[in-house]
């Protein structure tokens, strides 16, 4: 299941058909304005244009980013609450939208240190499980590169969060290709990233893994920057994605682009991840 995430603009019903024509099988989107703390509510009746027109483009899976402005893990009592509000938000509009895993990112201690950090967002996560009270929308943790006290870069601190969690069922992983390969993990050469899901077994397993963000790197492997680049022309290059490609155990997850052209480059670099399949 391969595809990228594609703009809202214009409605969220308009998403489908754009996924469709970047030949997408499953896409992301944000629910809303990513960079804005307050949106107004959901439209239901939009909600179930985008369900129609999921099912009209054959959309296998959609997945939910939330925004970028919400920090689980912050120390300041005044963001922490407005993070968590806004967090509570994108579950409800998820579940209006029929999507079940929303992937964020965990959150940045801003100097309180990590193991701090890491309980803030377990608190944080299990507060919004008790004031969602289902189990409908799940946790999806995405991993990070690690710039400046941005937590969630290994898959130790990943699992730490998860242990801390009251409901363990609703709860998965993102693996996104380019944040981890910052984060110091080699998944280009194939000794390197057999190495690198072995471990993710062991520490976190493999049944969390639940989404892909598919992004080659503009920066070195262990450089701790988050900056994505086009698939073939970054430091994992198409070897890299080669392993990911003819990897069974990723067939029934989505894996997204999320590629500095967006949906304009989609169309080439899904034919290119595709022509990595050994037939
Ligand atoms: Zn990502
Ligand atoms: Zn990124």
């Amino acid at each position: 299941m391969l595809g990228g995430h594609v703009s809202i603009s214009g409605g969220l019903d308009k998403a489908p058909e754009r996924a469709r024509q970047a030949t997408c099988d499953c896409m992301q989107i944000f629910s809303k304005n990513q960079m804005q703390w307050k949106a107004k509510p959901l439209d239901l009746e939009e909600a179930e244009r985008f369900k129609e027109n999921s099912k009209r483009f054959s959309i296998k899976e959609t997945v939910i980013h939330d925004s970028y402005l919400i920090n689980l893990g912050s120390p300041d009592k005044r963001l922490l609450r407005q993070s968590r509000e806004a967090f509570l938000d994108e579950m409800a509009r998820a579940k209006h939208l029929g999507v079940r895993n929303l992937i964020f990112h965990p959150g940045a201690h801003m100097g309180a240190g990590e193991q701090a950090g890491l309980k803030k967002i377990a608190e944080s996560l299990n507060w919004a499980r008790t004031e969602f009270g289902s189990g409908d929308v799940a946790f999806v943790i995405e991993i990070t590169a690690g710039q400046g006290t941005v937590l969630g870069h290994s898959f130790e601190q990943i699992e730490k969060i998860i242990t801390l969690l009251n409901d363990q069922k609703n709860v998965g992983v993102c693996f996104d290709t380019a944040h981890a390969y910052a984060a110091g993990y080699d998944v280009k050469t194939r000794k390197g990233y057999e190495r690198t899901f072995q471990t993710f077994e062991d520490v976190i397993g493999l049944e969390h893994m639940k989404a892909m963000h598919i992004n080659d790197s503009k920066v070195k492997q262990g450089s701790r920057i988050d900056r994505h680049e086009q698939i073939g022309k970054g430091f994992i290059g198409l070897d890299g994605f080669r392993n990911f490609m003819n990897d069974k155990r990723w067939e029934s997850i989505p894996l997204v682009l999320e590629t500095p052209q967006g949906e304009k480059g989609y169309r080439s670099e899904l034919k290119t991840l595709r022509a990595l399949r050994r037939k």
